[in-house]
């Protein structure tokens, strides 16, 4: 499949690129990687987005070229590349008619990926999207730039939580020895990734932390945050993006889970877990997916009885683990 896709990207030449929603820095990092790679080597891409592209991605090269939707666009791609997303119905904005004359590349690494693709390259085993894009970039036998580093060693940093989550091997530190070669800083990047938050995310925190309950023996940490408190500190959605995180951080815990209300009676899940249970599962019983480490969701539902299945998915995954 990887020769396919490099075949693809060296023989066609007009592409969409596309990611999902509530873009990450990994979603971010391999569609600005994809499109500077294929401009750099003549080809006519555009990356578009669902929404107003992400401040906290702004530094990073080619954020200015991101179209948000399909409006007005006089352009007729032959193929969809769509990254680092865990199911159709997650790929921002929808495609709609468009699938009937482009085709859709899948490149992904969520092991709950359905194969949605006309082609697809889904290999959970990757520690980022962008370490596929990569893969595929050289196998095509493309000329990179530090532009292009810069944005596939974002997806890199992100995905593997600076290089500590379960998963890092050393080819993760080769590939990203590569991508440094190319003259990227990897404090510049790092500092700019997890050191420059806008205060309003200390508060949102603050808030998080201050409405946690422990549960389960002391195994599970829930908070919630609601979108009247994004609105109070005039906070995008974005900037609660990694927040969770902190709710795992604790002995004993064996999963954190942030519930972020989106609007009345629709919320969003995100789940932490150290291995002992797979979220993805317990996300994918909710209609969500994931990673088995890292998994969410989006339902239409109130938070007290997200809460109550949660507390019922995880208790049981626990119970089936030790016995
Ligand atoms: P998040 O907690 O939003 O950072 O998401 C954690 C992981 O779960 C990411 O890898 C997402 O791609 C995946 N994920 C989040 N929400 C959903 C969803 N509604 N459906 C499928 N996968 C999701
Ligand atoms: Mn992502
Ligand atoms: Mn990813």
């Amino acid at each position: 499949m990887i020769d396919q896709l490099a075949g693809i990207i060296k023989e066609y030449r007009d592409f969409y690129i596309m990611t999902h929603v509530n873009p990450d820095g990994d979603a971010i990092g391999s569609l600005l990687g994809m499109y500077l790679a294929l401009k750099e080597n003549g080809k006519n891409a555009i990356p578009i987005i669902g929404a107003e592209f992400p401040e906290l991605f702004q530094f990073l090269p080619g954020s200015g070229n991101t179209v948000i939707g399909f409006d007005s666009i006089g352009f007729n791609p032959s193929h969809i590349i769509v990254l680092d997303v865990a199911a159709e119905n997650r790929i921002s904005p929808e495609i709609g008619d468009l699938r009937k004359s482009a085709k859709l590349v899948n490149i992904d690494h969520h092991p709950t990926n359905p194969l949605y693709g006309d082609y697809n390259y889904v290999l959970p085993s990757a520690n980022s999207t962008t370490q596929l894009v990569y893969e595929i970039l050289t196998r095509a036998k493309y000329r990179l730039n530090l532009d292009v580093a810069k944005c596939l060693y974002t997806g890199l940093v992100t995905d593997t939580g600076c290089f500590k989550f379960a998963g890092v091997t050393s080819a993760t530190f080769e590939l990203a020895a590569r991508l440094l070669e190319f003259g990227v800083d990897n404090y510049d990047i790092t500092r700019k990734l997890f050191e420059e938050f806008p205060e309003s995310r200390l508060t949102l925190e603050r808030l998080m932390i201050e409405r946690l309950e422990v549960l389960l023996d002391g195994k599970l940490v829930l908070s919630y945050i609601d979108n009247e408190d994004y609105h109070k500190l005039g906070a995008s959605l974005s900037e609660g993006e990694s927040l969770v995180n902190r709710l795992r951080e604790t002995r004993g815990v064996e999963v954190g889970g942030l519930i972020t209300k989106l609007s009345e009676n629709q919320y969003k899940v995100s789940l932490r877990s150290k291995g002992i249970v797979n979220v993805a599962t317990v996300a994918a019983a909710l209609g969500g997916g994931g990673h088995s480490r890292a998994a969410g969701l989006k339902v239409s539902m109130s938070r007290e009885e997200i809460r109550e299945r949660l507390i019922r998915l995880i208790d049981s995954s626990l119970n089936s683990s030790t016995t």
